[in-house]
């Protein structure tokens, strides 16, 4: 089983490379953003609390996603190839919750992938991609607020997985399968 943690600023196309990944390996797949947005179309109480943080351009509080994240990953069983995390951890502590919910289940992460791709191309894809998602964070201004908190919050990610000896990064620039080659590389390393 192997466990990846698919990482990167908003617009780094971790949403491509993960349903690319899931279908060439079989994976599952946690996309806290999917789950969240799911949720604040059934209208759950959760759903309301995420979306005053989702139009802010700021994260929901740690104990929220870390409460949804046991409950979903339980609900895939032990029978598969492992699982994407898209879109989380996001912070130091939801990093080392991850790592105990999956060592009380005996299970780890196999590598943390990031996807780098330079902020002025983050802008133009995100700002691209708001014509068509429909999503109420993809307009300019939330998304400049977005970077900024992925730059304080989220970035030092690199460091930590780096120290934990899982740190990948991967040119996210350029053609889609030539990334998804690179990731590829590093999974088969596995
Ligand atoms: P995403 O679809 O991954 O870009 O997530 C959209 C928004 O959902 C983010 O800007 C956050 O407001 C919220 N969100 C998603 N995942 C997390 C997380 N792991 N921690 C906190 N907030 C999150």
């Amino acid at each position: 089983m192997k466990n990846i943690v698919i990482f990167g600023a908003p617009g780094s196309g971790k949403g491509t490379q993960s349903d690319k990944l899931i279908e060439k390996y079989g994976f599952k797949h946690i996309s806290t953003g999917d789950v969240l947005r799911d949720q604040i179309k059934r209208g759950t109480e959760l759903g309301k609390t995420a979306k005053g943080f989702i139009d802010e351009g700021k994260l929901i509080p740690d104990e929220l996603m870390v409460g949804i994240l046991a409950d979903v990953y339980d609900s895939f069983g032990k029978d598969h190839e492992g699982v994407i995390f898209d879109g989380f951890p996001r912070t130091i502590p939801q990093a080392e919750a991850l790592k105990a919910m999956l060592a009380e289940r005996g299970h780890k992460v196999a590598a943390m992938v990031e996807l780098h791709v330079p902020d002025e191309e983050l802008v133009k894809r995100l700002v691209l991609r708001g014509k068509v998602s429909g999503r109420s964070d993809d307009n300019e201004e939330t998304i400049k607020k977005r970077l900024n908190v992925y730059h304080t919050q989220t970035q030092p990610l690199c460091d930590w997985y780096n120290k934990e000896g899982l740190f990948h990064s991967v040119d996210g620039l350029g053609d889609i399968d030539r990334i998804f080659g690179d990731v590829c590389e590093i999974i088969d390393s596995l």
